[in-house]
């Protein structure tokens, strides 16, 4: 019947190995985009992704491929992002599929999000298809590349595709391969509506649009369905497929990947990893979902006007149908008055989702500096958890702090070995292990803490490896440090959305690192602005910000007027992101110094 002609996909793969651009080949194979609309990356859409050209969203497409074997299968796939920050998409799509199309660089190899994300795959039991990708390469070497795939993976890559998704080579031999080896989806069409709700998007005029995969039964507009967890209950108004722009179904049947609208305005009532089913007949038990995610950092997002407090709650709730893995909570800050404190996967993941709040919903908002969570052991026997370094107990009320530690694995070629373990040693970290890849490539093992990882250290490993390393991390439990809070002092008045917290070593560097770093960043005023930092009551470093002489609105020189707008348009942006304290001007960039020193 119809399944036996259904594959449900993701593609998955490191970061820049080549996932967007074979789903734009394998969309052009199938004529699912015509030649006209066809664009580099495609299924990018979103501007922050075309603008950075990197996958943010995993993003669900069907097409139609006409077999050798003489049939048409309707094929869905799902391309995800390769970012660390955005595995939780990947999760999220393999959910919904019976296979994984593994992409693998022929001239790099196999990297640190490859294992991570196969990783993934292969804990869900999907069937996985190994690509070798941009065999266009000079520097392309297939075969080392599917012994590494086996050694190291432990999957058999004799029959690998051999792709160059640039120039459109193995394009079909892949889809033979999705089409043979993926297995069709099973399920009961008969039995009541069983879909797994695996993304969903906020949409003005339709309401919460539901990204599904359906496992049992069947969907059509009229029907009365129940969101198992939470236990609402709606009126479907359409149904469809993304290809890759919405086209509206008659009905969506079980083996089926595509979205369900039904008036959903109460966004608080939608999670992904709910089950939808009919009101009227359910289904026996909802399907497992998905882990919550733990935030690896926080940071205070406030508006910049605070009148906006309201709008920013909205546009939160709103954005979180859209990234499941975002977290927050209402906060207040004597600096900056009432925002959220925001729990977010990475620092990648707080500026998409910084960036999206203001493009999408028209906000202008400041981070405060991000802080990983901290344990506090307290001298009346009791633990706190805390968030945000403003929080952090009197030094006389606790008894000791502790901080998160990642295992961190680093690939490497073995030349750069000792510059990886001279970093690791400076950022607090202790070896664990190393074993090689393959004649030439090493993976590091550390014990690191969170702090030091997320912060800068992938940068700094790119510019100590010319760019040869690959990181991924996980978290590994909380372990006692010697750390200290360090306030930053601005006009003589304490700004708490400015303390951090640091290894008590280091303090007294930091210390002085932030606050000439201040003096560069904040704007003069017409008065002399003291920066002090202090730990507890002792100053630990103090500058001066001069007053200013006359005025220094800079001047654009250039005579190109496209240049000439851009330019004047990003000043806007970054005068925007201004907040004032007291009588203080303080730029966003002031909150994310901490990050740049060390
Ligand atoms: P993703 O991060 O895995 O989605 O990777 P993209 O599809 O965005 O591609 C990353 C970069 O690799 C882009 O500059 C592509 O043009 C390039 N690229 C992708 N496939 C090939 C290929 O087969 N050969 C070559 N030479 N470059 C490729
Ligand atoms: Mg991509």
């Amino acid at each position: 019947e119809h399944q036996k002609y259904i594959r449900n996909f993701s593609i998955v793969a490191h970061i820049d190995h080549g996932k967007s651009t074979l789903a734009d080949r394998i969309l052009e194979l199938t004529d699912t985009v015509s030649k006209r609309d066809m664009k580099d990356q495609l299924l990018d859409n979103m501007e922050l992704e075309r603008e950075r050209g990197i996958t943010i969203k995993l993003n669900a497409v069907e097409l139609t491929y006409h077999s050798q074997d003489g049939h048409d299968y309707e094929l869905h796939l799902i391309d995800t992002p390769g970012h660390v920050d955005f595995s939780y998409e990947v999760s999220r799509s393999l959910a919904a599929c019976e296979g994984a199309v593994l992409v693998v660089d022929a001239a790099q190899g196999v990297e640190a999000q490859t294992l991570a994300n196969v990783y993934l795959a292969l804990d869900d039991d999907l069937e996985i298809v190994p690509v070798i990708n941009k065999i266009d390469l000079p520097s392309a070497d297939p075969e080392k590349v599917k012994q590494e795939i086996e050694d190291v993976i432990g999957i058999d890559a004799e029959d690998a595709v051999l792709a160059s998704a640039k120039k459109g080579i193995g394009i079909e031999d892949l889809l033979e391969q999705i089409v043979h080896k993926i297995p069709a989806p099973d399920g009961e069409l008969r039995k009541p509506l069983k879909a797994l709700v695996f993304d969903s998007v906020y949409d003005d005029y339709r309401g919460v649009v539901l990204s599904v995969r359906l496992f049992e039964g069947t969907v059509k507009p009229g029907d009365k369905i129940r969101l198992m967890n939470s236990g609402s209950e709606y009126e479907v108004t359409e149904v469809g497929v993304n290809s890759p722009s919405p086209v509206k179904r008659d009905y969506l049947m079980s083996g089926d990947v595509g979205y369900i609208t039904a008036s959903i305005k109460d966004i608080t009532q939608t999670r992904v990893g709910d089950t939808v089913t009919n009101a009227n007949d359910q289904a026996d038990e909802a399907l497992p979902g998905y882990r919550e995610m733990n935030p690896m950092v926080y940071a205070g997002l406030y508006p910049t006007d605070n009148a906006k407090f309201d709008d920013l709650r909205e546009a939160l709730e709103k954005l979180k149908l859209n990234d499941a893995a975002l977290e927050f909570e209402p906060e207040a800050s004597q600096a900056l008055g009432f925002g959220f404190r925001c729990g977010f996967l990475g620092l990648l993941h707080m500026d998409v989702v910084q960036e999206r709040l203001e493009r999408e919903f028209n906000l202008d908002l400041i981070t405060t500096a991000p802080s990983v969570t901290y344990r506090v052991n307290m001298a009346d026997g009791s633990v706190k958890t805390v968030d945000n370094p403003a929080d952090m107990p009197d030094v006389s009320a606790m008894k000791s702090i502790e901080e998160p530690y990642v295992k961190a694995s680093i690939m490497v070629p073995n030349d750069y070995v000792g510059a990886v373990m001279e970093l690791c040693q400076h950022r607090r970290g202790e070896f664990d292990t190393m074993e090689y890849l393959d004649e030439y490539r090493v993976n590091v093992i550390y014990y690191m803490p969170l702090s030091e990882i997320i912060f800068d250290f992938f940068d700094k490993l790119k510019s100590s490896t010319k760019g040869y390393a690959s990181l991924d991390y996980e978290l590994a439990g909380y372990r006692p440090s010697d750390l200290v809070k360090i306030d930053i002092l601005l006009n003589s008045d304490k700004v708490d959305a400015l303390s951090f917290i640091a290894h008590r070593q280091f303090a007294a560097d930091r210390g002085r690192e932030i606050t000439s770093k201040l003096k560069t960043i904040i704007p003069r005023q017409n008065f002399e602005i003291p920066v002090q930092a202090a730990i507890g009551s002792k100053i630990v470093a103090r500058t001066n910000i001069k007053a200013y002489r006359k005025d220094v609105t800079a001047k654009i020189h250039t005579g190109d007027p496209d240049r000439r707008a851009k330019l004047l348009d990003k000043q806007k942006r970054g005068k925007k992101r201004m907040k004032s304290v007291g009588k203080v001007e303080i730029p966003q960039q002031a909150f994310m110094a901490v990050l740049q020193t060390g």
